[in-house]
């Protein structure tokens, strides 16, 4: 280490920029579950962690099959397999919205596809419009590249709808697009048509693209319908990132996808211009791409119907419980593999905030959830609804003993009588 100073070799700018705030919260250190407790965690999106969701067979399989086969080790050509692409095509065409496989672009995960669209359409010192709470990567692709996130508010009280006016209100002349992201993390909302199609007329107005992060297409629940943004218009154009990761439950296959949906041609130049990023990457995975196709077009819906039943009923336990105790206020959610509960801090002891919480839950009760700070939204905390059913039921009674020891004497006493699991 000694005498590293005399070289001065540095990190970039951009390289140091891209600090992910939940790997900083975890490595941090400050999370240290209690030794005598079993650590539960609702903490991590991977739906591989607790091994109860195992991916369908038939991925399984066909990746397998293409392995074997022997005949996808070479580099796919830009931007992607034509097969895979002319399957994806095909999926996400809709009436309104045909696609051509020219239109698709095959990423390394639903990330890259983000990063390509948030690379194409925005140079440093301009701004993109992020919802709040929000996924925390897109504050981390802002700041590594100089651009200026602005957060416009979702609505607790509204399931998480959009406040319409306050996103407006965020548009000047150096707005390059607007992020939605539906199914949301980390809300777990759900936006119905005639919302979404609000959005869109605050976009056509302005004259801005909306890059609709749809990774959890299809993961509803509850009576809740999922509309893709393109089948719903072509009045904007739709720049839709998605991969197989979350609703195929493969996050580590890292496969995605980015469509642009421009029946009017609005993208043209966007689309020459992200087809010259490929050259930075020389494509992604081959043999998953080649089992692309067989991987949408094979898996039964019996598969995600599975899916959806275990989050609705580990939404539905978190929900009821967290509901009987009187300084939470969870919101239900109808999709993705999360959902929010706010804290009222000024009825709990020695609670300053969501971080605080999340500490001391952890080293008294070891179950570990992120605050929500690091969505952009303190005073809340969320809970992945990912674990086996009797691990959740057993945080959430973790969780309500914790209140319970904190609350301010005269709100516990109230509770009390409302109070069974202790
Ligand atoms: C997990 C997640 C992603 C990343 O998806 P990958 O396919 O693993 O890259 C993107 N957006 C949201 C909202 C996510 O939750």
């Amino acid at each position: 280490m000694a005498g590293g100073q005399d070289w001065n070799i540095r990190g970039s700018f951009e390289s140091r920029h891209c600090n992910d705030p939940i790997r900083s919260l975890v490595d941090h250190g400050k999370f240290k579950p209690n030794p005598d407790k079993e650590l539960i965690r609702l903490n991590v999106g991977d739906p591989t962690f607790y091994k109860n969701l195992p991916p369908s067979p038939v991925v399984i399989q066909a990746v397998t099959d293409v392995l074997q086969a022997g005949k996808d080790n070479d580099y796919k050509r830009t931007p992607g397999m034509a097969e895979a692409r002319v399957a994806l095509a095909k999926k996400f065409s809709y009436p309104v919205n045909p696609v051509h496989e020219d239109h698709v672009i095959i990423t390394s995960g639903c990330a890259q596809a983000v990063q390509f669209a948030l690379t194409t359409l925005c140079d440093p010192g301009t701004n993109i419009l992020i919802p709040k709470p929000g996924y925390s990567m897109y504050k981390v692709n802002a700041a590594c590249r100089q651009l200026e996130a602005r957060y416009y508010n979702l609505l607790p009280e509204k399931s998480w709808q959009v406040d319409i006016e306050h996103m407006e209100s965020l548009i000047d002349d150096k707005t390059r697009c607007i992020i939605l992201v539906n199914p949301s993390n980390p809300c777990g909302s759900v936006y119905s048509k005639e919302h979404l199609l609000e959005i869109v007329a605050v976009a056509e107005k302005h004259r801005l693209p909306i890059l609709a992060d749809e990774i959890y297409g299809g993961v509803v629940y509850g009576g809740a319908e999922f509309h893709p943004l393109a089948s719903l218009t072509d009045r904007v154009p739709i720049l839709t990132c998605s991969g197989i990761g979350k609703r195929y439950l493969v996050p580590g296959w890292r496969t995605g996808w980015l469509i642009l949906h421009d029946n009017h041609g609005r993208l043209e130049d966007v689309r020459v211009c992200l087809n010259n990023l490929w050259a930075r990457i020389l494509g992604s995975c081959g043999p998953i791409q080649a089992a692309l196709p067989r991987i949408l077009s094979e898996v039964p819906d019996d598969f995600f119907e599975n899916t959806n039943r275990h989050l609705e009923a580990a939404s539905k336990l978190v929900y009821e419980k967290l509901s009987t105790v009187s300084c939470l206020t969870p919101v239900k959610p109808q999709g993705a593999m999360y959902m929010l509960f706010g804290i009222k801090v000024d009825q709990l002891d020695g609670i300053a905030d969501d971080l605080q919480f999340a500490q001391e839950l952890m080293s008294e009760e070891s179950v570990f959830i992120l605050p929500g700070y690091i969505f952009k939204y303190p005073n809340y905390l969320r809970i992945v609804l990912l674990a086996p059913e009797t691990l959740i039921s057993e945080a959430m009674d973790r969780i309500a003993a914790f209140c319970q020891r904190r609350m301010k004497v005269k709100q516990a006493e109230k509770d009390k009588r409302q109070w069974v699991v202790l």
